[in-house]
């Protein structure tokens, strides 16, 4: 099945062979990760564990391509139906779907014995808490995003810069662009997830050697890649001072309001943030109805709970957001990260 790819010098019988004892863990089965999943399956990876708490749905269907639209009428967990796709690509690869949202309760055990870690989300604050935790066991983790026409990646190696390192000052919510406010193209996830894959076959062949060591984009508005060397920030909290303040925070950050049917939700890492109300007011006029009610925004997005009633949202200049009708955390946090950007 694999001799074609066998007959690339870099990789070779050998190479093939550290493939097939290997054990990848892939966060995020969307776009991003259905790519890097079915690429990971193909190629010969023994071990692949998946993790995503979401759906399919009807709107994911033009990039994630993983999924049917059968998976989307039955509404079937992404991380069950990535699996089911990759049993039936390569029935050899143990596939293991988990349907959760990553936090310090599950991440070591499911990142135990992983060679790499590989980043399929949406979502910053995840992405840092995936940073903390390959920084903390010495775990290489292929880092990859792609939003509207950009798509960007970076392999956070043990002996180099990490996620940290590149984004100081960690995103503030409202700032970044998600795939909700600006949109997204397959081929452009594509792109990039498929660079992200190679990065993590290298680096589980036993080639880190060969790994672009940069933080690689690709903006295909103007259709120019670049690759960046980053430093290492001895400074940085992370990877220098190995404080890993969103691998313990997580789980923290949002809290049932009692009595309210209302969740509230702090920023990313729980930490207080300034935020541009009317900025994101304007973001938001596509998915709601919004006004500014004295100190904060408030209105009711076009989303539905899980009822079919329409989500509230009340966001405060500090980054603190209340999701109503709602009471399910990770809910609240995927409007948060999905409308707020986080
Ligand atoms: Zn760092």
């Amino acid at each position: 099945m694999h001799q074609r790819q066998m007959l690339l010098d870099w990789l070779g019988a050998e190479g093939q062979r550290r493939l097939r004892d290997a054990h990848a863990l892939v966060v995020g089965c969307g776009a991003l990760g259905g790519v890097i999943i079915e690429w990971l399956a193909r190629a010969g990876v023994g071990q692949l564990t998946l993790v995503d708490r979401d759906v399919v749905e009807p709107s994911n269907l033009h990039r994630q391509v993983l999924f049917t639209e059968r998976d989307a009428r039955e509404g079937v967990p992404k991380a069950e139906a990535a699996a089911r796709r990759v049993r039936e690509i390569a029935s050899g690869v143990r596939v293991h779907a988990c349907v959760e949202h990553l936090g310090l309760g599950n991440a070591s055990e499911l990142a135990r014995g992983a060679g790499v870690i590989v980043d399929g989300l949406d979502n910053i604050e995840t992405r840092l808490v995936l940073n903390d935790l390959a920084v903390r066991d010495g775990t290489p983790y292929i880092y990859a995003a792609a939003v509207a026409m950009q798509g960007r990646s970076m392999a956070i190696m043990p002996d180099g810069a990490c996620l940290r390192c590149v984004f100081p000052e960690q995103a503030q919510p409202g700032a970044l662009e998600t795939c909700d406010t600006a949109g997204v193209l397959g081929p452009v996830v594509g792109l990039t997830a498929s660079f992200a894959a190679l990065q993590a076959l290298r680096v589980l062949a036993g080639r880190a050697d060969l790994l672009d060591r940069g933080l690689w984009s690709a903006d295909l508005v103007v259709n120019r890649f670049a690759s960046l060397r980053v430093p290492r920030d001895v400074g940085c909290p992370c990877c220098g001072v190995r404080q890993f303040s969103f691998l313990q925070a997580v789980g923290d950050r949002a809290a049932n309001l009692c009595g309210r049917g209302a969740v509230q939700v702090l920023p990313p890492g729980g930490v207080r943030a300034t935020i541009s109300l009317p900025a994101l007011a304007e973001r938001l006029r596509a998915h709601g109805v919004f006004e500014m009610r004295g100190d904060r925004l408030q209105g009711e997005l076009a989303t539905c709970n899980a009822d079919g009633e329409a989500y509230e949202l009340t966001v405060f200049a500090d980054g603190r957001a209340i999701v109503g009708r709602c009471t399910d955390r990770d809910a609240a946090r995927s409007v948060y990260d999905r409308f707020i950007g986080g």
